[in-house]
């Protein structure tokens, strides 16, 4: 899940996110329209312009020195591919089978059983944004062990995205270096290494994303 407010847990979120699939289902079930659950046209343009956004990225020549790159790529060691955006497109849409539009609360998106719902901050977002998003929540796809932990309460990072919002205390952290945010962290590397952003841009993002890895 990627946080947009603060308030529920994200433990009460789930069970709140399976109230919600259970009311639609007994209502999809009752043969009665639930359409708000399918992406519009206009959404689904969205995700597929996320999709083009990420196919684009072909790296060609690295912008920093071998050795700095050698020192911090973790692209292959986490997605067994070396970086490459046609690659990376395939290995989401391999871990997400089904997207919806969804009541996702205080989080932009969130991972449930091959699916995810996008809350409709997701299509405000820049298309660098929205592949973050689908990049972290495809790693939850992986497995139990990606699943956040509690943040602790003396935990001193900003949330970005919204000031109000205090991971501390919360489930938006990771214990492991591979979960959610350390493969967006290790997508943003390669984005500045190859130039698709400055390096300026990239470098504030990926350590941004690594801040919720605890360390040991
Ligand atoms: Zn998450």
């Amino acid at each position: 899940m990627v946080d947009s407010k603060p308030n529920f847990d994200s433990f009460s979120r789930i069970w709140f996110l399976s109230l919600i699939i259970f009311i639609f289902q007994f209502i999809q079930t009752n043969a009665i329209s639930a359409d708000e659950f399918k992406l519009s046209s206009s959404q689904q343009k969205k995700l597929d312009e996320t999709f083009k956004f990420i196919d684009k990225l072909e790296p060609k020549k690295l912008k920093i020195d071998k050795s700095t790159y050698q020192k911090f790529s973790k692209f292959e060691d986490y997605y067994k591919f070396h970086f490459s955006g046609k690659k990376l497109s395939k290995w989401i849409r391999n871990r997400i089978q089904k997207f919806s539009f969804g009541e996702t609360g205080d989080f932009i998106a969130m991972y449930q059983e091959e699916e995810v719902f996008l809350g409709k901050i997701f299509f405000t977002l820049s298309p660098l944004e929205r592949a973050l998003v689908l990049i972290h929540e495809a790693r939850h796809a992986d497995g139990k062990q990606f699943a956040h932990v509690i943040c602790p309460d003396s935990f001193e990072f900003l949330n970005p995205r919204d000031w109000k919002i205090f991971p501390a205390g919360k489930k938006g952290c990771d214990s492991l270096a591979e979960g959610s945010y350390g493969v967006t962290a290790a997508f943003l590397f390669e984005m500045g290494a190859y130039g698709f952003m400055s390096q300026t841009e990239a470098g504030l993002r990926y350590n941004s994303e690594l801040s919720r890895v605890l360390r040991k």
